[in-house]
């Protein structure tokens, strides 16, 4: 199959760690891979975000990357992109023109809108089937987030309406088709294809990071609220008082954007928390690492905690599993999908530092036990999360939006857009 993915923000060729650069990067790097290995021809349609990037990139047999001028060609947060997805649109059915592709699959909501609107004028005659993958949903986001979201207001309607024009949804967790059945959209035409794990890059065997204490807890991720470092943070007092006190917390992600790690503000706020709990001299901030380096940092770890607010999926757990490390998780999103309570890694209630350092202690305390979990989380990633098999489960989900539109189903609805400039 001729393949297009739309992915407006997450270049698959970014550097991760920064605040708009993580999950959705990989998702689409690994995912496009992995189709390409089977025989796929895909290409990643993304925004410029810098002017010496080339037109066209190829990043492997049969994958390559396009960067559209769409808005000015330097970083742009996400929640300011909406006003240049029509321009992206146009960039993307422009390099369609001489032959369009058999799907188009768009990630995240704004990538949806491209999609919809390129699949809407290429050729006469055919109809590009639209799969929609949101890695995030603006009604989970604002009921967790409330004033604080920055997302344009026309997500409230525009992101229902990708959901319902789309001709096929991929969701990433169980919990995220309560969601979009809570949104009104049909849940027929919805597959569950999780998010994988590098299995080559992410094992057991390797270099292994140093560590300077009797014990490191790993967290990984874009510094930004919602994530929960800093109720990791928090756990350290608990921690102690528990008789840990010899604990690192070492903190992967944060600066990139801005520049230095210092000038971020949410390093800031968290170091500043540090300080005032009295466990500055236990954090350690890494700043953003790059990929190959991950393994051996996330090898070091004792355990590795993942305590969002809400999490659509969640990659880091994935790989801390496959390194064969227990996870602590706060029991939401992907999150009670990917991490089995007692069985790879211990559950915790969201937003409760407490019981962080009380499922720590359990397993600082008790080296078989994290073996034992570390094991089972590393059978679980191989049997389940391999990129190999979320590409099948994608590849089946495309089949079907193929078939459907041939058979003749009503094709994407026009969304109306009023109020966004597309
Ligand atoms: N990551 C990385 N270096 C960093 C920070 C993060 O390689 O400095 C990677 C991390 O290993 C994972 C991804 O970024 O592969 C984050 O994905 P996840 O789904 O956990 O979070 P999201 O960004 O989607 O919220």
């Amino acid at each position: 199959m001729k393949i297009a993915m739309i992915s407006e923000h997450a270049s698959p060729l970014a550097a991760l760690g920064g605040v708009d650069a993580g999950g959705q990067n990989v998702h689409v790097a690994a995912l496009s891979e992995a189709l390409a290995r089977r025989g796929h021809q895909v290409t990643v349609y993304t925004r410029r975000d810098a002017t010496e990037l080339p037109a066209r990139v190829s990043v492997g047999p049969g994958f390559d990357v396009v960067h559209v001028d769409a808005g000015p060609p330097r970083h742009v947060p996400k929640d300011e992109l909406l006003p240049f997805m029509g321009e992206l649109a146009d960039g993307v059915a422009r390099d369609w023109d001489h032959r369009p592709p058999d799907v188009v699959h768009g990630h995240f909501w704004m990538s949806g809108l491209a999609a919809l609107d390129a699949a809407r004028r290429a050729g006469s005659g055919y109809r590009v089937p639209v799969i929609q993958t949101f890695h995030a949903l603006g009604t989970v986001k604002r009921r967790h987030q409330g004033a604080e979201d920055t997302s344009p207001q026309e997500r409230r309607w525009l992101e229902p309406g990708v959901g319902r024009s789309a001709d096929r949804i991929i969701a990433t967790c169980s919990d995220e088709v309560f969601e979009l059945k809570a949104m009104g959209i049909n849940t027929g035409k919805i597959s569950i294809a999780p998010c994988g794990v590098d299995l080559d890059v992410f094992g057991p065997d390797g270099p292994v990071d140093a560590k300077p204490r009797s014990h490191r807890i790993l967290s990984v991720g874009r510094l930004v609220p919602r994530k929960g470092v800093d109720l990791v943070i928090r756990a350290l007092p608990h921690l102690r008082a528990a008789g840990f006190a010899d604990v690192e917390l070492l903190i992967v992600g944060g600066g990139g954007d801005s520049g230095t790690l210092h000038s971020d503000p949410e390093v800031r706020r968290l170091l500043g928390l540090a300080a005032e709990l009295g466990v500055q001299d236990q954090v350690v901030m890494e700043g953003q690492v790059p990929r190959g380096d991950m393994p051996g940092i996330f090898r070091s770890a004792d355990a590795v905690v993942c305590a969002p607010w809400y999490e659509p999926f969640g990659i880091v757990p994935l790989e801390a599993m496959a390194c064969g490390v227990p996870v602590v998780a706060a029991a939401v999103g992907g999150l009670r999908d990917t991490v089995v309570d007692h069985g790879t890694g211990l559950h915790v209630p969201p937003r409760d530092p407490e019981a962080i350092a009380s499922a720590l202690a359990m397993l600082l305390g008790n080296p078989s036990l994290r073996a034992e979990l570390g094991n089972a989380g590393q059978r679980r990633a191989r049997a389940r999360y391999s990129w190999d098999r979320v590409a099948a489960e994608s590849e089946k989900a495309y089949k079907l939006a193929v078939a459907g539109a041939a058979a003749g189903a009503a094709g994407p609805a026009a969304i109306p857009l009023e109020g966004a400039a597309l």
